[in-house]
């Protein structure tokens, strides 16, 4: 007998779609695609078709609080009043002795949007530290940049249901045929039904995506810049601009004019590992397209000129008009299925709420005056990275880690282990014992799971959708809103007294009044009852805005789009050397999700990649003298990493590629790819570069 039927959303990638939810006689999840959903009519990947294992697999998860009265004894039971009173009492200590900015929240892209604010309320507002970053700063960061440069501010101008009207896409720094599976499912849908539909591919490896493409143009990792810019001159120079366009509605084209023209064809096509001849190509496709997409993501953003490539990108779609008409604009891909509700209620150390910048001071003021507060700090909080290097340092003494694992993600993670061993205090707030990062924990919180608690996400296209509950958390696991709000209090601090999420919504909605993000005529009943919506939604009866700037008017001063000039045009941090020769690029395989604390549980996700490969091209290979299927041995400035090898001509000579999902809890210490990613940054974004790493590769022999 199937009872309590629900509709929710896949909790893994920011396609975000549609699941109803079923329960069996013997109370078992069952899922399945939700037809009338816009995003996915229907369609699962084999990570969302695989969900139920999940939520009904409880045995790896985190039961009740765990804390340790020292680091010289192990974690024992405890009840919540113990474990948070303790929080409270250690984070109040901290901050009278060290101040606010001794102590720092880290959390994530699957928060839900009223956990971040609530996290960010509580951090920004009433601790008086803007310490609080998210995993997202290794995803979308650029991204975020790369939009506030050209249009004003983080907006993503288009929806899924452009696809369906483009005859041009490319896709660039991203797999959707594997990352983003159901939203490639459309691209794919839609050349199938119209041949005349061109698809470019820009990636140093031979993806699925690339196989399905009408051009590969296969660069060397890091000279995206270069090549975008090559094929803004091949446009310009046939004549495939829109000066209209141009003209009317953007600024700096001058400028962006002279920088395109300053590296020849030839010096482009040499130094990005491409054919002269296959970038005019691209040119040409573009620029006679009547709908142009761009599609992008971690290829772009995580760089050290994340920001460099998102900009020099974003300028493609001005010199050819293409924004704010159907069919048409850049769309960056979010990995995380909330990242982008976690920037729309100011989810990083540099934003506020609403999408205000904690640099401005009248936001800082407009923002503290909602909260009732005296002031938010104008100290810059510390990102993703930077809270890392300060715990390594002992400037932050204390850190709250929520619903992300640190320890697989981050860098450079021998380093990110050294911090975690110098902090004063680490709690982490986590839903499985499979996470890496527990082992640094002194106190340890169960939290709710997907099903388990409800609340909003907003997917890739602004499309925010209402996650009810449906079962029980196991245990004593609590949803994050309700921990997050109980230590406020514990802390002293009003302003967290809600009584469910529905109320928390609410008051972040009604701080978008009139605002460009405005959703102050939605709450859960509507969500609930009407369906999803894609923000603004600045009116009553409107039905949501598929579509951003189809009046031209775009959201900076002079309501025109700004052509930025990218200020460096390739990887500049590190090359290759004579000890490190190759290029190391990190990334993800189809059937796994993260750090793998979920995906990791479903033996049938397992069968496509059951353990990490090193992808090496066999030239390589031959000059390493290693043969496919051998144990490679990977080194960098910063650490080792042995798996087998995959000898594959999909990948780029010079360059070699592994998968960033696997942790020691999981298989092994050594099957780990960010112990030897560096922990370079992009200078604005603050994104980590997991795209190059330079790294020497031999056959492994046992001592
Ligand atoms: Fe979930 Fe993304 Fe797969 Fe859709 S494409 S089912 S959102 S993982």
């Amino acid at each position: 007998m199937i009872k309590n039927e629900i509709k929710t959303t896949c909790s893994y990638c920011g396609v975000g779609c549609g699941i109803i939810v079923k329960k069996d006689s013997n109370n078992k999840v069952l899922v399945e695609g939700d037809k009338d959903h816009p995003v996915n009519k229907g369609m699962l990947c084999s990570k969302g078709m695989n969900l139920h294992y999940v939520a009904n697999d409880v045995s790896d998860r985190i039961l009740y609080p765990e804390m340790r009265w020292s680091r010289s004894h192990p974690r024992e039971r405890v009840t919540w009043d113990e474990g948070l009173d303790r929080a409270a009492s250690v984070f109040k200590s901290i901050i009278k002795k060290y101040g606010p900015d001794s102590v720092a929240f880290y959390v994530s892209g699957q928060s839900l949007t009223e956990e971040y604010y609530i996290a960010n309320k509580l951090t920004k507002g009433f601790i008086g530290t803007n310490n609080i970053d998210t995993n997202s700063r290794l995803c979308m960061s650029s991204a975020v940049v790369g939009y506030k440069k050209t249009f004003g501010e983080d907006s993503v101008p288009i929806s899924y249901e452009d696809i369906e009207l483009a005859d041009c896409f490319l896709i660039t720094g991203a797999n959707p045929a594997w990352c983003h599976p159901i939203l490639f499912r459309r691209i794919e849908k839609r050349k199938e039904e119209n041949p005349e539909v061109k698809i470019i591919v820009i990636d140093p490896r031979k993806t699925d995506s690339a196989n399905f493409a009408d051009l590969h143009l296969q660069l060397i990792p890091g000279t995206d810049v270069i090549l975008y810019n090559a094929i803004g001159r091949c446009l310009y120079k046939r004549g495939l601009i829109d000066e209209k366009f141009i003209k009317e509605h953007t600024e700096g084209f001058q400028d962006y004019k002279e920088l395109i023209f300053k590296t020849s064809l030839k010096k482009a096509s040499k130094l990005c590992g491409v054919e002269e001849r296959d970038i005019q190509k691209a040119a040409d496709i573009i620029g006679v397209s009547k709908g142009f997409i761009s599609m992008w993501a971690m290829g772009l953003n995580q760089s050290v000129v994340g920001t460099d490539k998102n900009v020099s990108l974003l300028n493609l779609s001005l010199i050819t008009g293409q924004v704010g008409k159907p069919g048409s604009g850049p769309f960056s891909l979010t990995g995380q299925p909330n990242a982008m509700g976690g920037r729309e209620v100011g989810g990083m150390a540099n934003l506020l709420a609403v999408h205000k910048d904690l640099g401005n001071e009248e936001h800082r003021r407009e923002v503290a005056q909602f909260w009732g507060v005296d002031k938010i700090s104008p100290n810059p909080g510390l990102t993703a990275t930077e809270m890392f290097d300060a715990l390594e340092s002992g400037k932050l003494k204390a850190v709250w880690i929520a619903c992300t694992n640190p320890l697989v993600s981050m860098p450079n993670t021998h380093r990110i282990e050294k911090a975690m061993k110098n902090a004063k205090f680490v709690v982490v707030q986590e839903i499985s014992h499979k996470s890496d990062t527990l082992e640094y924990a002194d106190l340890v919180l169960p939290a709710a799971a997907w099903l388990e608690k409800e609340g909003t996400m907003t997917n890739s296209e602004r499309r925010i959708s209402y996650l009810p509950k449906e079962i029980d958390a196991p245990g004593e696991a609590r949803p994050d809103v309700e921990i997050f709000c109980d230590f406020a209090q514990r802390m002293g601090f009003r302003g967290f007294n809600f009584n469910n999420a529905s109320e928390i919504y609410d008051e972040y909605a009604s701080m978008t009044k009139g605002t460009n993000i405005d959703v102050s005529f939605l709450n859960y009943e509507r969500l609930k009852n009407e369906g999803t919506f894609q923000w603004p939604v600045p009116e009553y009866r409107h039905p949501g805005t598929p579509r951003l700037f189809e009046d031209k008017k775009f959201y900076t001063p002079s309501q025109k789009a700004i052509f930025n000039l990218p200020q460096s045009t390739e990887n500049t941090a590190v090359q290759p050397t004579g000890e490190f020769p190759l290029i190391l690029t990190t990334g993800r395989v189809r059937d796994q999700w993260h750090t793998m604390t979920k995906t990791g549980k479903v033996s049938r996700l397992k069968t496509h990649y059951p353990t990490p490969v090193l992808e090496i091209n066999p030239v390589d290979a031959f000059l390493n003298k290693i043969k496919d299927g051998d144990i490679s041995e990977i080194k960098s400035t910063n650490g080792i990493v042995r798996v087998r090898a995959k000898v594959t001509d999909t990948i780029k000579k010079g360059v070699v590629f592994l998968p960033m999902h696997w942790g020691k809890q999981l298989q092994s210490n050594l099957n780990r790819a960010n112990n030897l990613t560096n922990t370079h940054v992009d200078p604005i974004s603050k994104e980590p570069d997991f795209k190059f790493t330079c790294v020497s590769v031999s056959k492994y022999k046992k001592p």
